[in-house]
């Protein structure tokens, strides 16, 4: 009779977990799985999505994008899901292998956004893909996945107008807030000097010069002649700080201050976003923290 009791217990609890796990599979259906290519992208969708789409990102924060490597894990997420965003302008270089076994429609934000060309190096003639470290463009991306999730779901496009149009005045007055930064700058002062070349829109954009070390991480390789020209500049400008970025070693922008006595600014998030606990939780955290160490640094 204990026995008895016990077995149909035990199978009334499978299935009642099994009743909840199926609910949960078809909430997620419903829902629609969204994976995007890096953290950052993912913040921005889920910030027009709202609760409307399950947003993911394939890589992890503070992973370097560009050369990753995807597991099986990534296939198997990327299976459940129904859209795959990337950046593009070829910034995950994994990504076209990525997707071509993978039966999800792909929306590449890049299709929609004017390049800045890389003009050196290996890279020469390239676009450079980091667009969205200028909060100008920033808001394009949230544009363009207003116009991208509004097509997924037509009948919410209000909706994600409205969250877009929320937080393109956060990004608004961050961007007011730099430019005001920039305009107040003595016109000699305007360097930027990284250590990838991963500010060329933002430079454009609000008026700077952009100086680094490398043009891509994939890279993140200095030559002597490289070297010897940022040390020479950095010098001859009497520039006050320089900078490298989150996901890449140092040890090269070290050996510039280590020579010109210019300070180090400290360091930049690009590619990824910080953990939760990391001053770069959120696309727009990630703008404040880099934009006050910039302020804060060049004078
Ligand atoms: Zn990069």
């Amino acid at each position: 009779m204990r026995k008895n009791f016990l077995f149909l217990t035990l199978v009334l609890l499978i299935c009642l977990t099994s009743f909840s796990c199926q609910r949960t599979s078809n909430r997620n259906q419903n829902k629609g799985i969204i994976l995007a290519s890096f953290t950052v992208l993912a913040d921005i969708i889920r910030n027009v999505a709202k609760d409307d789409f399950i947003v993911r990102s394939i890589t992890k924060p503070g992973v370097e994008v560009h050369g990753y490597q995807p597991t099986p894990s990534d296939l198997v997420k990327a299976s459940k899901a129904f859209v795959f965003v990337d950046n593009g302008f070829g910034f995950e270089l994994w990504a076209e292998k990525f997707v071509s076994n993978l039966k999800v429609r792909r929306i590449t934000i890049a299709d929609d956004l004017d390049p800045i060309f890389i003009s050196e190096d290996f890279y020469k003639g390239k676009p450079n893909p980091h667009a969205w470290i200028s909060p100008k463009r920033g808001m394009q991306y949230v544009d363009i996945i207003v116009e991208s999730l509004s097509e997924l779901r037509p009948s919410k496009k209000a909706l994600f107008q409205e969250n877009g149009k929320i937080y393109k005045d956060k990004l608004a007055r961050i961007d007011e807030e730099f430019s005001l930064f920039v305009n107040n700058l003595d016109k000699d002062k305007r360097y930027l000097v990284s250590c990838e070349g991963a500010f060329s829109y933002l430079t454009k954009d609000y008026g700077l010069e952009e100086v680094y070390l490398w043009p891509v991480n994939a890279e993140s390789q200095i030559t002597p002649k490289r070297m010897a020209r940022t040390i020479s500049l950095v010098k001859d400008k009497n520039i006050s700080s320089v900078f490298c970025e989150s996901t890449v070693s140092n040890e090269s922008q070290m050996v510039v201050v280590n020579e010109t006595g210019a300070e180090f600014g400290g360091n930049l998030f690009v590619d990824s976003l910080s953990n939760d606990n990391g001053p770069a939780s959120s696309y727009l955290r990630m703008l404040e923290h880099n934009l006050n160490l910039i302020k804060k640094g060049i004078y």
